[in-house]
Formats: structure tokens, C-alpha cells, sequence
């Protein structure tokens, strides 16, 4: 929402080579993404960079929404791309090497400044925390870099997290509303053979023994979720 113009945005990235630079895309349509390298932090004219994923295959539409990713245009249009004229153009994007390849590097300024822009966006105050869904973790795996950076930058410029974004109560709220979920899902069925009342004696008992474990359960999460939290949910 910046700008009508179309461009190709510069976003900086942590890469195990270090930072780098990259005009990306993404398919209006699947979500697919593909990028396209830069040296500084000029971007290379929309143009130019429109013409390399041209050529790898991506459609470019009108506005960033209305592009399409190789995929997706071959979907469209599976008769006009059957045989692939330049094969090698397909070639995908070489696969990251794993964590254990990247070196060790500590955090330098610039660092600090994408994390910084990063946590800018999700973190909304100390009060609040994260905005749904973020976390340490996911900051971390989005920018490619070692969680413990994003929790020093936070740490030192948004504040401590709160206890219940921990990754313990993330996990433990999630397996909470499953079985909540499961356990409104057996007492529907409760009220329903209740009603039906005659002849089904034995179904009842059946779904009160899968709601009494299910409840169990649920007082166990509850007793966890207290634990850490040191509050009652
Ligand atoms: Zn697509």
C-alpha cells in the first residue's frame, strides 16, 4: 500500500553468506515467491527486474496481486507452455544449506537494523507483545537468522515478552482450545442423544466417558497453563 507505481522493492535478508539483498515476488494466486539478487541497496529498474522473471517463467500483472508464478500460468494456459523450449530457465532457486553449514556470526549493525524494522511491525508494545501469531521464533525463521538475535534486539529495544507469548503457553493455549473444542464437540453430542432420550443408554454412557477423560485432560492443561503463567486461565 506505498505506492501506485509498481516497483520491486528492496527487502534485506539474512542469508548464511550473510545479508543480502532481494527484489521479490509472489504469485497473486498460489503465494509462490521467487526473488532476484542486488548488490546495493538501489533496486534495479521495475523493468529490468520484471524482464528476469519474465524469463524464468512469472507473469507480470498489472499490480502485485495479478502476478503469476510459472506454475500458475502453465495451469492457466497447459497447452501453450506443454514443451518446455528452455529448460534450464526452470531451474529452481538452489536450496539454503542447512543451519548446521551456516558459520556462527555475530550480530552487527545492520543486524540490528532489520531486526529492528522487522520487530517494528509485529511487536506492538510491551503491553500488548506480539501481534497474533509472531513471536521470537517466527521473526527468526522469516529473516533467517538465530532466534537469540531477535530476542536480544527485542529484549533491548520492545521489552520483555510476556508470559503468556512464551513458546511453552503458545503451545500449551493451542493443545487447550483443541481439546475445549473436542469436548464441546462430545457435550453437543450429550445433549443430542439427551434428547433423543429412549434406547441409546449405552451411546450416552460412551460419549460421558470420552467427555470425563477429555475434561481430565483439560484440568491438567489448566493446571500447566496456571503453572507457568502463575495466574489462573
Ligand atoms: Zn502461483
Amino acid at each position: 500500500m506505498r505506492k501506485a507505481a509498481r516497483e520491486f522493492e528492496i527487502v534485506r535478508e539474512f542469508r548464511p553468506e550473510g545479508i543480502v539483498r532481494l527484489q521479490k515476488i509472489s504469485c497473486g494466486q498460489c503465494g509462490a515467491n521467487d526473488e532476484h539478487r542486488v548488490s546495493h541497496d538501489k533496486p534495479m529498474p521495475f523493468d529490468a527486474v520484471a524482464h528476469v522473471f519474465r524469463r524464468r517463467g512469472w507473469l507480470i500483472g498489472s499490480s502485485p496481486r495479478h502476478d503469476l508464478c510459472p506454475g500458475c500460468v502453465l495451469a492457466r494456459h497447459p497447452r501453450k507452455s506443454r514443451e518446455p523450449e528452455t529448460p534450464m530457465q526452470k531451474e529452481p532457486t538452489s536450496a539454503p544449506p542447512s543451519p548446521s553449514e551456516q558459520p556462527p556470526r555475530v550480530m552487527g549493525r545492520e543486524d540490528r537494523q532489520i531486526i529492528f524494522a522487522r520487530l517494528s511491525d509485529v511487536y506492538l508494545g510491551e503491553r500488548v507483545g506480539y501481534g497474533t501469531g509472531w513471536n521470537d521464533e517466527r521473526v527468526a525463521r522469516d529473516l533467517n537468522c538465530p532466534r537469540k538475535w531477535v530476542e536480544d534486539v527485542r529484549e533491548e529495544f520492545f521489552g520483555p515478552i510476556r508470559a503468556d507469548q512464551s513458546p511453552e503457553i503458545i503451545e500449551i493455549t493451542g493443545r487447550l482450545a483443541a481439546v475445549e473444542e473436542s469436548a464441546s464437540q462430545a457435550m453437543a453430542v450429550i445433549t443430542g442423544i439427551e434428547a433423543a432420550a429412549s434406547g441409546t443408554a449405552r451411546l450416552l454412557e460412551e460419549n460421558k466417558g470420552a467427555l470425563a477423560g477429555l475434561q481430565k485432560e483439560l484440568a491438567s492443561i489448566r493446571a500447566s497453563v496456571a503453572k507457568i503463567t502463575g495466574r489462573p486461565t
